[in-house]
């Protein structure tokens, strides 16, 4: 083993310098700087090189986390960046964005007494400076094939199976209803968490790369999935998920009551310069105005954060369980408390109040009784313990679910789960549709970026194979 590692015994784990709350509050940019060349491979250096690499095991895409570090702590980057690019399609956007205290660094050895390697920060390091070096290229692909691809939605999923399918030759098409490549990465993750530049030089490297998109396009209004079937050789299904979950309460059609994608594609939109008339007219700006979101994932947190840089009066977060049980990230909580968000735990709204307009929220406490079948604990209401909150903002984040492909795509005979989500073999991604594949949030209903990136690049592999069993390529026929 290089004497470079192993240097965790004497190094404490340090993240790149996170930028005071202060001045995170007046901006969207990043929260954290990158980390200087001699950090890097300082906290590169403290990786055991444990022999038994639980931070790759536990990594969605198997990162080969170990040898990159140790690439890193020796100096060898352009090496660091060939290893981590070959098993992720979006090395820099996990590093950033990935929860990694529940993933990589949460599975680190020397997290128990010691603490983690700083993994992902490591991660963004290297693939940052591989882009500033040039070393990041468009495919070119060995062979041109004449087999085509349709993927259907260009969020990280379709994005991953993009990159591997040109890698293997095929004439790539992708299509999207927005008018952006990117998916959630750009209209719904923002850009404290991951400014949009980062995204923008992939969806062009993807270009360069051959890749055909079709923005503004919407299957099931634009073409059937039929028709794609028809014209592409095969068909990927990256749609994810995008009903918003809802709750019926007292007051709940008043006005200033939002669902957090649109709040949260709104001010997206906003800092990539587009007109926004609802942003504009204060339906969706949450500026001079106390807001409540209710819900503990991620999502939360971002619209909660993003209230917070809109200049809002007060900002409060209703979870009905406490902090140790929420779904989202708790490196995020703390970043979200430390630029002032008020988190009220164990309370659940009851009833919205106002006249037009929501004037605010009466909430209730709960305690948290016996677990469900699930074996997590289930909210229970403390009789009597109604209490109301001012609010001009209600945001709802209450998670999301699948839309009715079958319905939508007119296509009844595509198979789905009880809960709506596509149902793919595990082992292929194929559906019950020759030829159709489905892969990320559509398949595992919300989830990750990281879980999206690996079904994409494990569709393409499966898509190999097929297409190289079937017959003639579609654009030959007839
Ligand atoms: P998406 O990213 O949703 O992309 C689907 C694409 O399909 C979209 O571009 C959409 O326009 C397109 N589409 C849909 N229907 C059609 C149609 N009929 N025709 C054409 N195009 C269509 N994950 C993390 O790992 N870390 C985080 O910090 C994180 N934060 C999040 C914050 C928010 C607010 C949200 C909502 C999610 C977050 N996630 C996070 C989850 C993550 O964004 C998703 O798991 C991931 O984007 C799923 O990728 P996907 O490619 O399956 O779908």
């Amino acid at each position: 083993m290089s004497k470079n590692m192993l240097k965790f015994v004497s190094l404490e784990k340090q993240m790149p310098v996170k930028r005071g709350a202060e001045a995170r509050r007046e901006d969207f940019n990043e929260i954290y700087d990158e980390f200087t060349p001699k950090k890097a491979k300082e906290q590169a250096s403290r990786c055991s090189q444990c022999g038994i690499p639980y931070c790759q095991v536990h990594c969605p895409v198997q990162n080969n986390i170990p040898d990159w570090l140790n690439l890193t702590a020796n100096g060898r980057l352009e090496e660091a960046y060939e290893l981590s690019q070959s098993t992720n399609s979006l090395p820099e956007i996990c590093g950033r964005i990935c929860p990694q205290d529940r993933l990589c660094e949460g599975s680190c050895v020397i997290e128990k007494g010691f603490e983690s390697v700083t993994i992902g920060a490591v991660e963004k390091y290297i693939t940052d400076t591989a882009w500033e070096n040039g070393w990041v290229k468009p495919v070119t692909p060995v062979r041109e094939l004449e087999q085509s691809v349709a993927i259907i939605g260009a969020g990280p999923g379709g994005m991953a199976a993009a990159d591997q399918l040109r890698r293997k030759g095929y004439q790539v098409h992708m299509y999207d209803r927005y008018d952006r490549v990117g998916g959630l990465l750009v209209y719904g993750i923002p850009g404290f968490k991951l400014e949009k530049h980062v995204v923008e030089r992939r969806a062009r490297l993807l270009e360069d790369s051959g890749v055909t998109f079709h923005l503004n396009f919407e299957v099931g209004r634009d073409a059937t999935l039929s028709e794609l079937r028809e014209k592409h050789d095969a068909v990927v299904i990256a749609t994810g998920v995008y009903k918003a979950r809802d709750i019926a309460l007292p007051g709940s059609g008043l006005a200033g009551i939002v669902p957090a994608l649109d709040y949260l594609t709104a001010s997206n939109r906003k800092g990539l310069g587009d007109a926004v008339p609802a942003f504009e007219s204060g339906e969706l700006n949450a500026e001079g105005k106390n807001v409540v979101v209710i819900g503990g994932g991620d999502t939360a947190m971002d619209c909660v954060r993003t209230a917070v840089r809109q200049g809002a009066k007060s900002v409060k977060c209703l979870y009905r369980r406490d902090r140790k049980n929420m779904p989202g990230s708790l490196r995020e909580t703390r970043n979200a408390e430390e630029e002032g968000v008020e988190f009220v735990w164990l309370s659940a709204p009851k009833a919205f109040l106002g006249d037009d307009k929501v004037t605010g929220v009466k909430a209730i406490k709960m305690h948290l009784g016996i677990a469900d079948s699930t074996g997590r604990q289930v909210p229970v209401e403390i009789e009597g313990s109604e209490h109301d909150l001012d609010c001009d903002l209600a945001i709802k984040a209450l998670g999301f679910d699948p839309e009715e492909l079958p319905t939508l795509f007119d296509e009844p005979e595509l198979k789905v789960s009880r809960w709506g989500t596509v149902a793919a073999d595990p082992l292929t991604q194929m559906t019950n549709l020759d030829g159709v594949f489905a892969i990320g949030d559509i398949v595992r209903g919300a989830s990750l970026v990281v879980w999206a990136i690996r079904d994409g690049r494990e569709a393409a592999i499966s898509i190999d194979k097929y297409l190289k069993n079937a017959a003639a390529p579609k654009s030959l026929a007839s």
